[in-house]
């Protein structure tokens, strides 16, 4: 296991902001794991941080969960056991070789299966499409021990499930993907990051979606205005994105904040999808 001290978290989030972790944990075993959350103090989970907003504060124990269990192992034909940490394209890729896939329109997305599979990660709410399409179950640590939740236990709902904000760690996952050809999975592929490159917003760090529930056209005049405090600002290309471009938290925020307003004004619903550490 290895252990840092005043790592900074600006590292390891794609949106390059936060203070520091006192004590940067890396497990690299469920063993290590399991020890690593046997202790008094607040602990914070980090898998691939695309899509954590982090304070300049300092963090007591900060656990990266990117490397305790990177393995896929194949159980039957479309079956699989994927460990937490692997990384979305890396699980893509692989049972793709096999003739499987479905979930080719998550190769854009920098996160890991643990990540992914606690936000319910999956493309916008009108395609009806998310990672939980092909779960069959879901093991976690909870108070210490391992727990198998079946699908329907996990309250999967729009980039919802009971181990988001929870103290539930995600382990590992039995996925169940349908037949695609290697042809068909590349092409799919492709297609993905053309689409990312024509629409997302790469140019600055940011953190993907701000905003899960939101009013499309009050996005739209904040994409317009490309609505701003600091160095942090939303993006003209991509609505719903916020850009960092050398800001700091409470600029962020501030950002956020002013948008939730306007929603509150013109009375419509707004929810936050980015996990923000206070
Ligand atoms: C360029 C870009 C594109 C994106 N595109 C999409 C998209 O198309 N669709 C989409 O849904 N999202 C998208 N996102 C958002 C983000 O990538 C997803 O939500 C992703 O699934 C988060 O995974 P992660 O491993 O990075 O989680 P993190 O950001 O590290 O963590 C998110 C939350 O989950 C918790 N967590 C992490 N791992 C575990 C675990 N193993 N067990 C329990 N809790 C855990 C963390 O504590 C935190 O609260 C995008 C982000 C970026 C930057």
């Amino acid at each position: 296991m290895q252990i840092k001290q005043n790592e900074s978290l600006k590292e390891h989030t794609t949106f390059r902001m936060g203070g520091n972790a006192i004590r940067y944990v890396i497990p690299e075993n469920l063993n290590e794991l399991v020890s690593a959350c046997n202790s008094e103090e607040n602990i914070k989970f980090i898998g691939g941080g695309s899509n954590i907003l982090i304070a300049e504060h300092e963090y007591e124990i900060v656990i990266d969960l990117g490397k305790f269990d990177t393995s896929i192992q194949r159980l039957e034909d479309g079956k699989y056991r994927v460990g937490a940490s692997v990384r979305l394209q890396n699980l893509i890729n692989s049972i793709n070789k096999d003739e499987n896939g479905g979930i080719e329109y998550l190769f854009s997305v920098p996160g890991l299966v643990g990540g992914a599979v606690t936000m319910n990660a999956g493309r916008g709410r009108k395609y009806n499409k998310c990672i939980s399409d092909y779960i069959v179950s879901v093991d976690a640590l909870v108070d210490g021990s391992i727990k198998t939740f079946i699908k329907e236990e996990c309250g999967f709902g729009y980039r919802n499930s009971i181990f988001k904000n929870s103290n539930m760690i995600v382990v590992a996952v039995v996925f169940d993907f349908p037949k695609v050809s290697v042809s068909e999975s590349e092409k799919l592929k492709k297609e993905r990051i053309e689409l990312c490159k024509e629409n997302q917003d790469n140019s600055l760090p940011n953190f993907g979606s701000v905003f899960m529930e939101y009013d499309f056209k009050i996005m739209n005049f904040v994409k317009k205005i490309s609505l701003r405090s600091g160095g942090c600002h939303f993006s003209r290309k991509t609505s719903n994105w916020l850009l960092n471009d050398g800001g700091n938290y409470k600029k962020a925020l501030k950002c956020i904040k002013r948008v939730e307003l306007l929603h509150k004004i013109f009375r419509r619903k707004c929810k936050r999808e980015v996990i923000i550490w206070e």
